[in-house]
């Protein structure tokens, strides 16, 4: 397994079966128990997908993601193109863009954006609004 470090108390994360927090197991999960942080790993590997992350911050990657989502699966673009955009406006490389790798300042940035763009991305489909 992987060292890693919980980014808030700087403790070593526990590689533990994910039942320790869902109730059943989605597979591993690396935790800190001190802070209920937790980050699950990519399939197959024991590779974290981003950074451990509190209760906070999973509700706000859940909201980033909402909001980020429907622009790639709604097939307005395809998903690295909207990867790319996201990247674009972000003022990061796409290597680093990721919701998973975000912290809950740039969660919330990424819902800004893709609030204000909305309109953007209805274009020709032109969807008449009555305010
Ligand atoms: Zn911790």
């Amino acid at each position: 397994m992987i060292k890693v470090t919980c980014p808030y108390c700087g403790q070593r994360a526990k590689y533990v079966d994910s039942k320790v927090v869902y109730g059943r197991s989605y597979g591993m999960i690396y935790l800190c128990s001190d802070c209920d942080a937790y980050v699950g790993v990519h399939k197959g590997t024991d590779k974290p997908l981003g950074r451990l992350a509190d209760k906070e911050l999973r509700y706000w990657k859940m909201a980033a993601h909402d909001a980020f989502d429907p622009l790639w699966k709604t097939k307005k673009m395809k998903r690295n193109q909207a990867y790319k955009w996201l990247a674009g406006r972000m003022g990061l490389s796409t290597r680093e863009t990721h919701i998973g790798m975000f912290d809950v300042s740039q969660c919330k940035k990424v819902i800004k954006i893709c609030e204000n763009s909305k309109g953007e991305f209805n274009n020709g489909k032109a969807r008449t609004k009555n305010k």
